[in-house]
């Protein structure tokens, strides 16, 4: 069935974000009919009095006059240019992009003013902006992310159920990458079980580097409220035997320490076997760590 698409109007598009590498983050929806069970985002519909289990793909809120308060909001003597995040806390290129075309004109309004941008997105998509992106690449600094968490495709129909399977966002990065994008994988949320062994991680890597990224970055699942209980169902029907797994790692929102400095590890020994060399890796952008971004 396809998802509900509610139109409507934003008084501001622009949030102030603290701690996160990055000062604002704009969002042209919310809610993400990709539908990741692991999606941080989730818990953004729950502020609104939605339900960010089940309605959080199938109930899609469109912000129609996002580019134009954004417009309005850059105008202010008080801009500084600092750099804005795209697409924090839902998918920009979703498919309602394609009839809406709202991430487009953000992006058209962040070239207006000048105004470096970063932009995560596990969607294609993106590539049909390609000329506005690399106005903004030349004028302003653009950094995109295309976000991918394994090459296995059916692993990956199941954890993002409704997004291109991963060789197509390999090309993704190709293509954004010979165009003069700077472009990186996100290697994120790395899932305990599922895509944490060093063989996984080391293909991502790997196949990231041959598709031209500039860089990799990670991220370890976060199981904050909302999230905890669409990825518990998840696991329920598809993966059971991992319960137990879950429940040790994950009594509290964030996996220990101990088992993220071992992420980290195998990520640094991937990104050194490829061509992620200390001295030719470029500075991530600000992942978007898994806390709350409206
Ligand atoms: S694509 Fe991103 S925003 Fe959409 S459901 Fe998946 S993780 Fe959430």
């Amino acid at each position: 069935m396809p998802p509900e698409l509610v139109e409507v109007h934003v008084k501001s598009v622009l949030n102030r974000v603290c701690g996160m590498g990055f000062a604002w983050s704009v969002n042209p929806y919310r809610g993400c009919v990709h539908g990741c069970p692991f999606c941080y985002a989730r818990r953004t519909h729950w502020f609104l009095d939605e339900d960010g289990v089940r309605g959080w793909s199938t109930r899609i809120f469109v912000k129609v006059n996002a580019p134009q308060v954004l417009r309005s909001e850059l105008a202010r003597p008080s801009w500084k240019r600092e750099l804005v995040a795209v697409g924090t806390a839902t998918d920009p290129y979703q498919p309602a992009e394609a009839r809406y075309r709202i991430t487009r004109g953000i992006l058209e309004v962040l070239v207006e003013f000048r105004t470096p941008a970063s932009l995560v997105t596990r969607s294609p998509l993106v590539l049909r902006d390609l000329d506005i992106l690399q106005d903004l690449a030349r004028r302003a600094g653009l950094t995109v992310c295309i976000s991918l968490v394994t090459l296995d495709p059916e692993l990956a129909r199941q954890i993002e159920p409704n997004v291109a399977l991963p060789r197509h966002r390999l090309r993704t990065v190709q293509q954004l990458s010979e165009a003069g994008v700077r472009t990186g994988v996100l290697l994120a949320p790395v899932l305990p079980g599922l895509t944490d062994s060093a063989e996984n991680l080391d293909a991502v890597i790997r196949a990231a580097a041959d598709s031209g990224a500039h860089f990799v970055a990670h991220n370890v699942l976060h199981l904050g409220e909302v999230t905890r209980d669409a990825f518990w169902r998840f696991l329920e029907a598809r993966y059971p035997q991992l319960l137990p797994t879950y429940r040790d790692l994950y009594p509290r929102r964030y996996a220990p320490s101990s088992y993220r400095r071992q992420i980290a590890l195998r990520v640094a020994q991937s990104r050194n076997r490829a061509r992620f060399r200390a001295g030719t890796v470029l500075q991530p952008p600000p992942a978007p760590r898994q806390l709350a971004l409206l």
